[in-house]
């Protein structure tokens, strides 16, 4: 079997995390074999449109798609596919009423979601504010952010089986009464930690940032304004916290709305946990990225993209993702019923920045930005026109004729591209992750649980190795600085092509993001990073130009700015 390009890291992955185990934790299946059982199950799905489908054969491409590393589900598919539980998504959106009922409703649904692998993003902007009157009991409510701790105990309590940590996104709108608690929330890097908190941003409130004038905070029973705060205080208190330790981020509210497919099913008000995937309340997604690597020929004199195998890839994996909507197993009735009616898919892309040194060119270059357009402007053409297609065999959404898209061709999926951090899946295809640059050339990753391993850049390797100065002297100074920046004996023309993401400035990262951005339905994951010595003042800035490039959010890490980093850059000996 040809998973030859498998690496002995992502081996290491699969085995402790997706092949599947006896009651002793011994690994009872074989790579191949947990690559058959999803690709057998996901190919079965064909059956309930074409009763003369060879399963066979689609299971024998899908299984091909996923083990010539070209194509990766989200984890839970890989992991839970053709198993009991059967939950493929990675993420959800629960809506969190304001009553009691409601608030524990969606604890008890988040725990059953975080068991199956998903990640939770929630809105907390119904609740009502701390210190409003609890008509039942004569008592004072005590707020969104007290709720979002018993949240965070919950998550904290499911550890899912020894697979997934649980994770939340927690979101608060910029007016909601409560908005300086929730700031504030996170700003000692050990309280709720199982969150990551966005700010939701109004147009209204960036009008008054600019014209530096007050806002309003609304009461989420009333509608009423029951108080004002100067919009560029508390702009700056979010880019405080952010400088601080990465939180909050913000999404822009009135984007992702701007962009809602089925507007008459209410508005989006929050995300997944790590930002990509704007969702309605109790609608679910399931992801699978494109390994552009894999989608690079080589020429006479390097590398280019091949747009043929790209065309036809991205035409597997939207019936790929297609199926997943198929033979989910939903942990809720109402959740299967909700992502039925839009079948939203999020098809992004991996290995960027890797694909980006085979074609010689740095990742902070027009070059590069200009790329990263034509690239997923492709993808997302092809993949629309693959859901159209898929439409025609197997009917338009069910929300379809009510959606923004009602007066052009029928759709499939209201929904086809996300950019996802591919924080695991890109470690099994031996990529650098989602649209990222490559964090450090060598580093020591924290992977769960304390486990750590060394990566050392592939493409690096191979080059290091053309130019004939792969030896361990060199390496070991990579590694240390993380960066071949000041590597003097690697030439100045490959040194500038392999720039790590702190040798990058924000302006280029929001640049990369937008250009990715403008092509995909959906969000893009994208750290923003700052060297430990951005000032307050760069991170405004940066949150600034990613709102005029029409972001849909940003995310930002000043480096050292958080005890225990995912990622750090170290000594490999
Ligand atoms: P993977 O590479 O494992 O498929 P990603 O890093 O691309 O996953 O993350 C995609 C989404 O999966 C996240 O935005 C989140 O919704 C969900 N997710 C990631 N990590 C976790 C986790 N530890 N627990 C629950 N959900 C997660």
């Amino acid at each position: 079997m040809a998973i030859s390009d498998i690496s002995e890291n992502a081996l290491k992955v699969l085995e402790k995390r997706y092949q599947g185990k006896d009651e002793k934790g011994n690994v009872v299946e074989s790579v191949e074999g947990m690559f058959r059982r999803v690709s057998d199950t996901i190919a079965k799905a064909d059956t309930k449109f074409d009763n003369s489908v060879d399963t066979k054969k689609l299971s024998d491409e899908f299984f091909e798609l996923m083990t010539s590393l070209r194509f990766m589900p989200n984890s839970p598919t890989l992991m839970n596919a053709g198993r009991q539980l059967g939950q493929l998504s990675a993420c959800f959106v629960l809506p969190v009423e304001d009553s009691m009922e409601g608030i524990f409703d969606s604890v008890k649904n988040a725990a059953l979601i975080h068991k199956s692998g998903g990640g939770t993003g929630f809105s907390f902007s119904r609740l009502r504010q701390s210190g409003a009157s609890v008509r039942s009991t004569g008592g004072v409510a005590s707020g969104p952010v007290s709720f979002m701790r018993v949240f965070n105990s919950a998550t904290e309590a499911v550890k899912q089986g020894g697979t997934r940590r649980g994770a939340n996104m927690g979101v608060l709108r910029i007016d909601h009464p409560d908005i300086l608690d929730f700031i504030n929330c996170k700003a000692d890097n050990a309280d709720i930690t199982n969150f990551n908190i966005s700010v939701g941003i109004t147009e209204k409130f960036m009008e008054a940032v600019e014209k530096q004038s007050d806002y309003d905070l609304i009461d989420p029973k009333t509608k009423t304004a029951v108080g004002h705060l100067s919009a560029v205080k508390v702009f700056d208190m979010i880019v405080d916290h952010a400088w601080r330790n990465g939180e909050p981020g913000i999404i822009f509210l009135d984007r992702l709305n701007r962009d809602n497919v089925v507007p008459t099913q209410g508005d989006i008000e929050s995300t997944n946990p790590c930002g990509e995937q704007p969702l309605l309340p109790y609608e679910s997604c399931n992801l699978g990225s494109i390994n552009l690597v894999k989608m690079l020929r080589k020429t006479l004199t390097g590398y280019e993209f091949d747009f043929r195998l790209l065309g036809a890839t991205v035409e597997e994996a939207v019936h790929f993702l297609d199926n997943v909507i198929e033979v989910n197993n939903y942990p809720l009735d109402i959740i299967g019923d909700t992502t039925r009616a839009t079948r939203k898919i999020g098809l992004g892309v991996m290995g960027w920045a890797d694909a980006l040194l085979l074609l010689g060119i740095p990742y902070n270059s027009d070059e590069a930005v200009d790329l990263a357009g034509k690239v997923m402007g492709y993808i997302n053409n092809t993949g629309h026109a693959a859901s159209a297609r898929l439409a025609e065999k197997r009917g338009a959404f069910p929300l379809f004729s009510v959606s923004t898209y009602k007066d052009g061709p029928a759709m499939r999926n209201a929904t086809v591209t996300t950019i996802a951090p591919t924080g695991t899946i890109s470690m099994i295809a031996g990529c650098s992750s989602g649209v990222e640059p490559v964090f450090a050339y060598a580093y020591i990753r924290n992977i769960m649980d304390g486990t750590e391993m060394v990566e050392v850049n592939p493409v690096l390797v191979a080059k290091l190795k053309e130019l004939g100065l792969y030896e361990d002297g060199l390496l070991k100074k990579i590694a240390n600085a993380g960066s071949v920046e000041n590597c003097l004996e690697i030439p100045e023309e490959v040194r500038r092509v392999f720039v790590s993401a702190q040798d990058i400035k924000p302006v280029d990262h929001i640049k990369m993001q937008s250009a990715f951005q403008r092509y995909t339905d959906n969000a893009v994951s994208k750290t923003v990073n700052f060297p430990k010595e951005a000032t307050r003042n760069d991170v405004r800035e940066a949150y600034l130009l990613a709102y005029e490039e029409d972001c849909k959010g940003v995310t930002i890490y000043r480096d050292g700015s958080r005890e225990e980093q995912v990622l750090n850059i170290g000594k490999v000996n």
